[in-house]
């Protein structure tokens, strides 16, 4: 088996930046604007360099908004049919292009190459087919309902094209068009998105794609010319958009963040529930924001549980995001590694016991080893705050009320895990957990035919499946609906 780095993908990717002179303008009208004010984009696994970025202004926004705005009347009036042809195109083209694509964003996010070639990439092509086919049914399914409009979208850094793909799939399939903003960290690969946009035939001014820090974001938030806004991100930003839009008219949805628990009863195949648990905290370097950061394990199994946790901790692999045979890559930003970093010294400044396995840390990047607290009081910030990073903590229980009571102990509500061996325990268990989610005997299962979003401060609304088709469509209004055919008949009087 090849576990070596992939050094002839590496030179695909090195070789798309080379030929774009490592600087990039936005992408408005289906044009490349000059670039403008510039960042720098760097590989958070060795701290180098990787681009040049366009901080827009807001005049960049409004461009982008203007362009939006020409574009939806033209969008929309191309029919499920025609809009599904284009988005059929997308997801052939994310497909054709998957190794570029991966690792490009593992360059850019720091996450393994494993992850974004069998996980992200597959998973951003499937939402444009999956939606393309929404596109198809709309005559059917929404007759009555239209587009929203122009929709403003701002995704974070730890999912970017999978995050893009969530956002911009359902705004097309409904006949919106979108003015869309990347996170600051990781915008490769949307400005390599608006390249396939081009080869697919998706007309101009449908998909705009702005780049920029929070500033981008809050003029997207602002803006007239916006009718829906679409968020994923912390739950501060969150709160921020909410005031900035409250009265505004505009619609919203915020998928914020999360602090998920992941229960363990007695009964549970314990080493099954350690690969769950690995899948669940380990993945992405704990920067998921359903990721199940806080273990709740039945008191009577704690110690075996644990032993067993300690061991796989030890053999997960942290290195080389572009080897093949990591398992851990680097941390976005070593701004990042810094609020964990001081999250955890804090619950060592508390009294709990912070355990991470012996592991060799690259010297240069963003790099933050699996890390094990327990002894956490349930009030502790650590078992409180979102961490976003590789930190599990963990508590114990003694009875299925407690782990209901300790699970919905938490400002937030976006997903939870249920472990046992007995389905009537689960079944249980499940409705009484305040979670957009609750999965069983497993972690982390996704499908665009699957709506995803939380309660409480994990936000609201739905991405994913026909409740996520809703979130970009609004009703029409009586007066605008065709009249059914029945009525068109009795409302004719009959010639005498
Ligand atoms: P963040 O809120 O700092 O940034 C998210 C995006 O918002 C970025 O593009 C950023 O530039 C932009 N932004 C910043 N300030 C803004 C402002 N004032 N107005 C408008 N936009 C602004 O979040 P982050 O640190 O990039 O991402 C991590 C957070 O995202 C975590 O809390 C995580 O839980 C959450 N998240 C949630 C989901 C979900 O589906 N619920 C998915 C992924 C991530």
């Amino acid at each position: 088996m090849d576990y070596g780095p992939a050094p002839e993908s590496q030179q695909e990717a090195q070789a798309w930046l080379e030929q774009r002179g490592r600087t990039f303008g936005l992408f408005i009208d289906n044009a490349w604007s000059e670039a403008g004010e510039l960042f720098a984009s760097t590989n958070p696994a060795d701290g180098k360099p990787l681009a040049e970025l366009t901080q827009a202004s807001e005049a960049d926004v409004d461009r982008a908004v203007a362009a939006a705005r020409r574009a939806q009347p033209l969008w929309q009036g191309l029919g499920g049919h025609g809009r599904a042809r284009v988005m059929y195109a997308l997801a052939r083209l994310l497909q054709k292009h998957a190794r570029l694509f991966a690792v490009l964003e593992t360059l850019d996010n720091g996450k393994t190459i494993r992850e974004t070639r069998d996980v992200d990439m597959p998973q951003a092509a499937r939402h444009f087919y999956y939606h393309a086919g929404w596109a198809q049914l709309q005559a059917e399914d929404f007759a009555d309902y239209r587009a929203v409009g122009v929709v403003g979208q701002i995704v974070p850094w730890n999912f970017p094209l999978l995050m893009l793909s969530w956002k911009i799939a359902p705004a097309l399939a409904a006949g919106n068009t979108v003015v869309f903003k990347p996170a600051e960290f990781t915008s490769l690969t949307a400005l390599l998105f608006a390249e396939l946009c081009l080869q697919a035939g998706v007309p101009a001014g449908v998909v705009n794609i702005v780049t920029g820090d929070g500033r981008v974001g809050a003029a997207i938030v602002k803006h007239p010319g916006i009718d829906k806004l679409a968020f994923t991100g912390s739950t501060e930003v969150g709160r921020l958009i909410r005031v900035a839009s409250a009265g505004s008219g505009k619609k919203l949805s915020l998928e914020l963040g999360g602090k998920s628990p992941f229960i363990v009863f007695e009964d549970a195949d314990l080493d099954a529930a350690v690969e769950g648990l690995v899948d669940s905290i380990w993945f992405n370097q704990g920067q998921v924001c359903c990721a199940g950061s806080r273990l709740l394990v039945q008191e009577s199994v704690q110690e075996r549980f644990l032993a067993k946790v300690r061991a796989r901790m030890q053999q997960l692999r942290v290195g080389a995001p572009l080897d093949k045979s990591s398992d851990m890559g680097a941390l976005v930003d070593p701004v990042q590694r810094q609020r964990i970093a001081a999250l955890v010294d804090s619950a060592r400044a508390e009294g709990c016991t912070v355990w991470q396995p012996a592991c060799e840390l690259p010297a240069e990047g963003a790099w933050f080893a699996p890390t094990l607290i327990t002894g956490a009081s349930t009030s502790a910030a650590v078992a409180q705050a979102e961490i976003f990073g590789p930190v599990l903590v963990a508590m114990s229980f003694r009875t299925p009320p407690e782990a209901v009571q300790l699970a919905n102990n938490s400002v937030y509500g976006l997903a939870a895990c249920v472990w046992t061996e007995s389905i009537s325990l689960a079944l249980d268990m499940a409705p009484q957990i305040k979670a957009g989610v609750v999965w069983i005997n497993s972690a982390n299962q996704f499908d665009a035919a699957c709506g995803f979003g939380g309660y409480k401060e994990s936000g609201f609304g739905r991405e994913g499946g026909r409740e996520g088709m809703l979130e970009y469509l609004t009703p029409l209004s009586e007066d605008a609906r065709p009249a059914a055919p029945l009525a068109q008949a009795q409302a004719k009087p009959k010639a005498a």
